[in-house]
Parts: structure tokens; C-alpha cells; sequence
């Protein structure tokens, strides 16, 4: 058996493959939202009492009186029956920013041997999932290990398709005994609850008077790709690690940039049509779909909604589409960095805050009175990214988005806010004083009239910023494709409902020396200015040049490695954010970085040894027998007189030996001990993977050396472009 058994195998399954059959598929209307418990369904089955206070619990996040929940078990039960399942699940999201089931059947045990099936109120709305092995970064111990699932009304229930069947799954919070926060959530929910305390003290002091509960927004722009699964079986690093520890740069890239908005090939355009009925079942919309920059790549961006249920979506569209994928022998990759060289996925999160009332308080609006309070708020979103940029590089930091940021082709790893020209030069003339002269007069300008004719305009985007106003909302570019939107989406609730509290104290003050509200915002808005400002920038976010601004002239960090960003949990102003917004307990947000930290060595560790494994099983042995062919080519050669040159096969025993000496100091690194997670992190950045990356250097370098029929990898041109 040659050795590039595996790689052959796969092109030639791949190539001889028979397409899957398509079904023809439905219209929208028929197959919309048809695997949900809506609120209208809801509505038609239970009584108007129950009813009623499923809707009250809907609308305000409120736990639902036990009593109530026995009807809607009960309808939910008949439902889900209907529909096909046979088991119930609470769904939940762990702190490892996945999530997870544990399943139930409906059947319970019956005397006559008739299958009776139960699902009481108190089943509904609490579940005990044996979670003693979810990471909990210490808020249990192991004695009082079980934590507890709770319906989250908020969040409608549904029907998961599986091979297996169906399976009514339930949105859930997941918590100790103790109440702490297990899961992404809980604090979501809670961060929510905060953005509206805050955002309501800001609009009464403006005036207002019918306040509709304010809360966030969230429609999140996800990047994937595509290999076919024949690839990923045959490469032991896609299999555990998501990505490639080794492959060198094909000869075709995307420096064309011709896949970009391309044709989508038919056999990723079924998996798209498949993938899209099963989100409209169950009643995620679905939006956008498009060849993304690097071969292979794409992208799919659902209409926004609020952010509970986006996020709970999002979590549900990353499984839908690695299991549709599945079926289409594609695996979907949501790693940030599967292919060095090539683009990375990331995952844009855009967001905004608003209510029924005041509608979307970052939309700059139509008349001055909306303007002031878009000023404001918008403010606010620039003071919260200066006071807690770190936050928001640690949310989204882990060892695969490291891969990502600051490699330019996503934003750097310095938090900054892009507000476009004239939104900008508002900011920066209220930040002058330039609008408080004018004051002076009897009528204040404020330059509202330019803001009055502000318009979004899609084309003003600056790509290279982590952080960018998008006309009615931020884009938050930097989250990366694997990412929860659950642990940003709490972050930037956080930032601006604490930032929303200083002004409002502030404009309370200002209020008192001044009758005129554009006054007194601007005011409030140029001491914010004064001290936030520095984090507004919208040049170019790859440059050398801004690198050395930011830091050195405007103080902000660069926070390249996730072992950089992560510390950053126990600086004491970012504890104080959570506790003071009651989004997370000291306790918990230090479980937060435990976690964090240690999924960030666990990583890094697996694709270590990994590196080791691949490097001693199949590219050395490749290597070596290159190395024996043409030695004995060689001889032969010199045996008939003739003189071969033999340069190619000097360099290869050159790098087979830097490879063997990389691995063995890389094996001797593995084995160390640390006391803290930080030390063990900062290790994993700065020694690690260093060292994996030599070893990686050779390993390419022998992919361009060691004959074609010889190498057992499949090549980078072989799983982007083969499919
Ligand atoms: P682009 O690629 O130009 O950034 P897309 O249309 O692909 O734009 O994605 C934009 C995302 O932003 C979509 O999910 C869209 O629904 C969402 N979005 C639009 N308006 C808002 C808003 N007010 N709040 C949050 N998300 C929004
Ligand atoms: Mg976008």
C-alpha cells in the first residue's frame, strides 16, 4: 500500500461521488417557523389565563408562576407528540460557549404495559442535568456538583431533527445550587435587564415619558468553510483541532480574489438550500448567503433579532450546519484559522439597543429631540469601549482567533470605534468646544442639521476597525466565527449600561445649571469626549503607523495573545462593571477567566501533541523514504557514471532533522508544571506554539520536496478546491 493511501482514497471518493438528490423545496410560507412553539401557537391552544402569563413572562424575562406552566407543559407535550418526538431536552450553554442536551423521554412506566407519556409543569421549567463535568471554573465543588437547567420563556422551544428523530428541545439558564451563573445566558439575560435600568434613567432625565423596556439587538454574520469530509478523515490535525498544523501554500491562492461574491458550486448550493429550510423551520431568518474571500469559504448572516434569541439561534445554526454539512459529506469548519495563509472566519456581531417606545436609540433619527438622545447614547457606546477595551479583546479572545487578529485581514487586537467622517467631526467639535461657543447665542446649532441628514451609508466602512457604526448600529468585527455572540453581546450591554449610569448622573448635574437639553448634552458629551475620545479612529487599523499611535500617543493596549487578553477578567474595574450592572457576581466573573484560560491551554495542548504525532508518524517517514529513493537513485547514478545533482535531497535531510529536533524539544516543553493559568498561558504563547511553528516550517518545507506520491497529507490546492 503506498503511503498517500489516505489522500488518494479521499480524491477519488470525492471525485467518483454521486450528489446527493435534492428535494424540491417548499415554499416559506409553508414551511416557516413550523417547527417553533410561537407565542401564536401558544395563543391558539392554551386558555387566555395561561396565556397571559406565558406573555408576561415573554415580554419581561420573568419566571413563570409554577402554576401556570402545567397547561402550557401540557400543550407543549400534545404539540411536540404531533410533531413526532418522543423525547424532551433543556437545551443550555455552558461556559465552554457551546451547547449542550440532555435528553428525555416523554414515556413513563405503566402498570397494563400501555406506553403512557408525562411531561408536568415542573419538568418544563426546571431540568437536572448531570453537569458535574461541565467546566465551572470553581463555583461548585465537587460535592455540590450538580447544577440545574430553567426554561427561559423568553426563548420559544422547538422540534430538533435529527437521523434519530425528533426531540421537543426547551432554552434554558443553567445555574448552581447557589444560584451563581453557570452558563452565557444568565448573564445575558441579566446584562439585558441592565441596559434597560440604565437607558431608562438617560431618557426620563431627556424628557420622556412612555419608556418602553429597552433591551439589545444582535443579527450576527457568520464565515465558514466547506472541505470535503473524505479530506478532514485522512488529516488527523481538521479531525481534532479544526485546523491544519501543517500544509504549505498552494501555488493558487486567493490572491485572485475570484471566489469572493463567485458562483457557488451546486454541491455547496444544495447543502445551502437544505441548510436554509431546516433555520425557516425553525424560524431563524435566514438572510444572506454568499461566497466569502478565500476558496472554500462562505457566509450566511441571519436577519437580526433580539439578542436572547439570536444568540440561542446562532448556537443552533452552528449545529444545524455542521450536521446538514455532515449529510452532504462536507465538513462545515467554524474554526477561525483553519488554512494559514488564507482568510480566517470570523463572526460579525452587530448590535444595537432600543425599545417599542424611543425605537433604536443608535439610529440617529429624524428630529433634533432624536438626535440628542442617538448623541447620547452613541456616547456612551465610545466611552464603554475606552473603559473596557480589554473586556472586549478578552470576550472574544481564544487560541484560534489569536490566529486572526491583527494578521490583516481582521481587525488588530486594539479596541478602537470608527464613527465615520461626520459623526466623527460632531464628536470631535462637541469634544473642542466648538458647539458650546455657539451656544452662546440664542439658538445652539449643535450641528444637528448635519446630523439631521445623516444618512447610512453603506459604502462608509472602514473594514480594518474592530469596532464600527454602521448608520444604525456597531459592528463588532473582531468576534471570531466559533465565538459564542452570547459573551460580546454581555460585554457590550455591560459597557453601555454602565456608561449610560455616568451620564446619567452627569446630565442630572448639567440639568440643574441649564433648561436648554442640547446644552446640557453637550456638556455631559464633551467631558466624555475629553476623557474617551482617544478611542475614536478611523483610519486604517492594519497600519504599522496606528500600531505605534495607539499605544504610545493614546494609551490604548494591544492585546495580540489570548494569554495577553485574559488577565484581564481580574482587573478590578471589570469586575466592578459586572457587579455593578448585577450581570455576574466577583466569584463568577472570576470563574469566567478560569474557564477561559483553561480552554486556551487545552487547546493549544491538543494541537501540540498533535504537531508531535503527525510530524513523527507521517511526514518524517515521508521524509525518509524520499530520502532512500533518491540516495538510491543517486548511486544508481553513479554507478552508470553519471552525476546527479543532489541539493534537493540535502535539503530534505536538513529539514527531516529539524524537524525530529523541533519535536523533541517540543515533547520536553509539554511536560512542564505551572502554578497559575496565567504562567501556563503566557508559556503556551510564547513557547509553545514558537515551537510548533518551526516544526511547521520544516514539515511545509518537506511538502515541497518529498515526491507527490509519497506525501500522505492532503494538499491546501486539494481540500479548497476539490469538490
Ligand atoms: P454587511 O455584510 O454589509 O455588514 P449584512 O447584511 O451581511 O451586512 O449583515 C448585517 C447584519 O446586521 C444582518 O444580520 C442584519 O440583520 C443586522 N442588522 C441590521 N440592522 C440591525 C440593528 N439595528 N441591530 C442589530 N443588527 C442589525
Ligand atoms: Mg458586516
Amino acid at each position: 500500500m503506498s503511503s498517500n493511501f489516505a489522500r488518494m482514497q479521499a480524491i477519488s471518493a470525492i471525485t467518483n461521488r454521486v450528489a446527493e438528490p435534492v428535494e424540491a423545496t417548499e415554499p416559506l410560507e409553508d414551511i416557516w417557523a413550523t417547527d417553533v412553539f410561537t407565542l401564536t401557537l401558544m395563543e391558539e391552544v392554551l386558555t387566555k389565563t395561561a396565556f397571559k402569563a406565558v406573555k408576561k413572562a415573554f415580554l419581561n424575562g420573568e419566571t413563570l408562576d409554577p402554576a401556570a406552566a402545567e397547561p402550557v407543559a401540557a400543550a407543549m407535550k400534545n404539540w411536540a407528540i404531533s410533531k413526532g418526538a418522543k423525547f424532551f431536552s433543556h437545551i443550555f450553554y455552558p461556559l465552554t460557549g457551546r451547547s449542550a442536551e440532555k435528553h428525555d423521554g416523554f414515556i413513563i412506566s405503566s402498570t397494563d404495559g400501555k406506553a403512557i407519556t408525562e411531561f408536568a409543569g415542573e419538568l418544563l421549567i426546571k431540568g437536572e442535568p448531570d453537569g458535574s463535568s461541565f467546566p465551572n471554573g470553581g463555583l461548585r465543588t465537587t460535592n455540590a456538583a450538580r447544577g440545574y437547567t430553567a426554561w427561559d420563556p423568553t426563548s420559544p422551544a422547538y422540534i430538533q431533527r435529527t437521523a434519530n428523530g425528533a426531540t421537543l428541545v426547551i432554552p434554558s439558564v443553567f445555574l448552581s445550587w447557589t444560584g451563581e451563573s453557570l452558563d452565557t445566558k444568565t448573564p445575558l439575560l441579566r446584562s439585558n435587564a441592565a441596559v434597560d435600568r440604565s437607558a431608562r434613567k438617560v431618557l426620563e432625565l431627556m424628557g420622556e415619558e412612555e419608556i418602553a423596556t429597552v433591551s439589545s439587538s444582535c443579527g450576527a454574520e457568520q464565515e465558514y468553510f466547506l472541505v470535503d469530509q473524505n479530506f478532514v478523515n485522512a488529516r488527523p490535525d481538521l479531525l481534532l483541532a479544526g485546523r491544519t498544523l501543517f500544509g504549505a501554500a498552494p501555488a493558487k491562492g486567493q490572491e485572485f480574489d475570484d471566489h469572493y461574491f463567485g458562483a457557488i458550486p451546486t454541491r455547496v448550493q444544495n447543502f445551502m438550500q437544505d441548510f436554509e429550510d431546516k433555520l425557516y423551520r425553525l424560524g431563524i431568518p435566514a438572510k444572506t448567503h454568499h461566497n466569502e474571500v478565500a476558496p472554500g469559504q462562505f457566509e450566511i448572516a441571519p436577519y437580526y433579532e433580539s439578542a436572547n434569541i439570536a444568540a440561542d439561534h446562532q448556537q443552533l445554526m452552528m449545529t444545524t450546519m455542521q450536521q446538514t454539512a455532515k449529510a452532504h459529506g462536507f465538513a462545515c469548519l467554524l474554526h477561525e484559522k483553519p488554512f494559514a495563509g488564507i482568510n480566517g472566519s470570523g463572526k460579525h456581531v452587530n448590535w444595537s439597543v432600543g425599545n417599542a417606545t424611543q425605537g433604536n436609540l443608535l439610529d440617529p433619527g429624524d428630529t433634533p429631540h432624536q438626535n440628542l438622545n442617538f448623541l447620547l447614547f452613541c456616547g456612551a457606546v465610545i466611552r464603554g469601549v475606552h473603559k473596557y477595551g480589554p473586556l472586549l479583546r478578552a470576550v472574544i479572545a481564544s487560541a484560534a482567533n489569536d490566529h486572526r487578529l491583527g494578521a490583516n485581514e481582521a481587525p488588530p487586537a486594539i479596541l478602537s470605534v470608527y464613527l465615520g467622517d461626520q459623526l466623527e467631526s460632531i464628536f470631535k467639535d462637541i469634544q473642542n468646544g466648538k458647539l458650546r461657543k455657539k451656544a452662546k447665542g440664542k439658538e445652539m446649532d449643535l450641528g444637528l442639521k448635519q446630523l439631521l441628514s445623516f444618512t447610512a451609508d453603506p459604502g462608509d466602512r472602514n473594514r480594518t476597525s474592530p469596532f464600527a457604526f454602521t448608520g444604525n448600529r456597531f459592528e463588532f468585527r473582531a468576534c471570531g466565527s466559533s465565538n459564542t455572540v452570547s459573551t460580546p453581546l454581555v460585554a457590550m450591554n455591560a459597557m453601555i449600561a454602565d456608561s449610560l449610569d455616568w451620564i446619567a448622573s452627569r446630565l442630572k448635574k448639567a440639568l440643574a445649571t441649564t433648561d436648554n437639553k442640547s446644552e446640557a448634552v453637550v456638556i455631559v458629551l464633551q467631558e466624555l469626549m475629553q476623557k474617551h475620545g482617544v478611542a475614536v479612529f478611523g483610519g486604517d487599523g492594519y497600519s504599522a503607523k496606528w500600531h505605534k499611535e495607539a499605544v504610545e500617543k493614546r494609551g490604548l493596549l494591544n492585546l495580540p495573545t489570548t494569554a495577553d487578553a485574559l488577565p484581564y477578567y481580574k482587573d478590578k474595574d471589570i469586575v466592578k462593571l459586572f457587579t455593578s450592572t448585577d450581570i455576574l457576581s466577583a466569584k463568577g466573573v472570576d470563574a469566567r477567566f478560569e474557564v477561559a484560560a483553561e480552554q486556551y491551554i487545552m487547546s493549544i495542548e491538543v494541537e501540540a501533541k498533535l504537531v508531535v504525532d503527525m510530524a513523527t508518524t507521517q511526514i518524517y517517514p515521508a521524509a525518509l523514504a524520499q530520502i532512500a529513493s533518491v540516495s538510491g537513485a543517486a548511486g544508481e547514478a553513479e554507478s552508470l557514471g553519471l552525476e546527479l545533482d543532489t541539493s534537493a535531497l540535502e535539503e530534505t535531510v536538513a529539514h527531516a532533522n529539524g524537524l525530529s529536533a523541533g519535536v523533541a524539544k517540543l515533547k520536553k516543553a509539554l511536560t512542564k508544571h505551572f502554578k497559575t493559568p496565567e504562567a501556563h498561558m503566557r508559556f503556551c504563547a510564547d513557547t509553545i506554539c514558537p515551537l510548533m511553528l518551526e516544526i511547521r516550517e520544516h514539515g511545509d518545507a518537506l511538502e515541497g520536496l518529498v515526491s507527490d506520491e509519497l506525501w500522505p497529507l492532503p494538499k491546501y490546492a486539494e481540500m479548497l478546491n476539490i469538490k
